[in-house]
Formats: structure tokens, sequence, C-alpha cells
């Protein structure tokens, strides 16, 4: 049995979730850095678990005894079509600040009101096991677009999303009370849950 979880990301934050998450899964879980693996990926997926799924089979290549997992995320909004959806990263270029990017979707929800602000953030996690089909979850986290950007916590498009239940937005909340409700951690325990399934982790 495959020994090593590495996780496609070069993302502290997320890889600390996954660490919490995974905890009692007994495999070791490592980063892409950590694994010793570097590789660009071009995510040309029409979906979020189309992208999840391509990251992970190239990295898992490269790696082919270890579990490879990879996530792709992002926010939709159902004013506009779900955009910036699969594109959030690369919402108005990828080096615009989210400065600019909040404030420009701020903008095109101007005069809307609260019932028609709706939006999630999603994110889908795939999983590439050795001799295994290839298992992809979704978690979801429903919310809507405030007014005006509020809170210096987490990072992208988090200042602008609120969640009725803290009537506050997620940048306004500690990592621990986000993590405790979010998609990433949600399609983590999902995809956790469906690899002990496939007999692949201890239930
Ligand atoms: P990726 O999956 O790491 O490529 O993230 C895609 C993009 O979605 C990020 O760059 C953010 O713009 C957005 N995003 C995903 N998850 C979150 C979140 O939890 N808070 C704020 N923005 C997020």
């Amino acid at each position: 049995m495959s020994r090593k979880i590495i996780f496609a990301t070069g993302n502290e934050n997320k890889m600390k979730e996954i660490r919490e998450i995974m905890s009692d899964c007994g495999l070791e879980i490592v980063s892409m850095k950590e694994a010793g693996v570097m590789t660009d990926v071009v995510e040309d997926g029409d979906t979020f678990e189309e992208n999840a799924r391509i990251k992970a089979l190239s990295i898992a290549k490269l790696v082919p005894e270890d579990i490879v997992l990879a996530d792709d995320s992002g926010l939709e909004i159902d004013y506009l079509n779900k955009e910036p959806g699969i594109f959030s990263a690369r919402y108005l270029g990828e080096d615009t600040s989210y400065e600019i990017k909040n404030q420009a979707l701020l903008y095109r929800l101007t005069g809307v009101e609260k019932e028609r602000r709706t939006a999630r953030f999603v994110c889908a996690i795939a999983a590439v096991v050795p001799n295994h089909p290839v298992l992809t979850t979704r978690g979801t986290v429903e919310g809507y677009i405030g007014w005006k950007p509020a809170g210096t916590h987490g990072f992208g498009y988090d200042p602008i999303f609120y969640v009725d239940e803290y009537h506050c937005s997620t940048a306004e909340l500690s990592m621990e009370q986000k993590n405790a409700f979010s998609h990433r951690g949600n399609a983590l325990r999902a995809i956790k849950e469906a690899l002990k399934k496939q007999g692949v982790l201890e239930p």
C-alpha cells in the first residue's frame, strides 16, 4: 500500500488544513515541495473537478507509488452566471490585486438586492491512488456578496463573501472558524471518507 499522500499545492495554509483533517489517516502528508516534485500544470478543464483531476494526474505521473491529492477552487456568483468560477484566480488577470477584483465584482452588483447576491465557494478535490479509479469530491460554502469589503483574515475573495450564520465576511473570521465549515474542508472530509470506502485508508 502507498505510504505517502502528496497534496499538490505550494500553499502552506492549505497544507495546514489538510494535515489537520487527515491527521487520523495513518499516512504521512507532504506538499509537492517536500516530496521534491515540481511541475507546471495547464488547468484547461471546464469544471473544478476536471481541473483538480488534471492537476492530480500530472503530478501522479512523477510519483507513481504515492497517493496524490489536488484541489481546484473558486467563487461562483449566481447573479453573474457563476462568474468568476473556474477563472477565479485569473479574473481580470492573474496579477491584478484582489482589492481591484473585489471592487470590480461589487460594482457589477450595484443595486442588486440581497436575495439575488447569493454566491458560494466551491472546492473540488481529486485523488489519484495507484491501481484505483480517480476519485473526485466537491465541497461548497453558501453565502452572499456583501456591499463592501470587510476583514483582514483569509485571502482572495474572503472580504466580499459573507455568511449569514456569522453576519460577517469570511475575512472577519479566524482561520479555525472558517476551516470548520470551509468548502475545502468539506471536500477533504468527503475524499477521506471515499478513500476509506475504497479500502485505501484505514476505517
Ligand atoms: P486555487 O484553487 O488555489 O487555484 O484558488 C482559486 C482562486 O479561488 C483563489 O485564487 C481565490 O481567488 C479563490 N478562492 C478559493 N478559495 C477561496 C477562499 O477560501 N477564500 C477566498 N478566495 C478563494
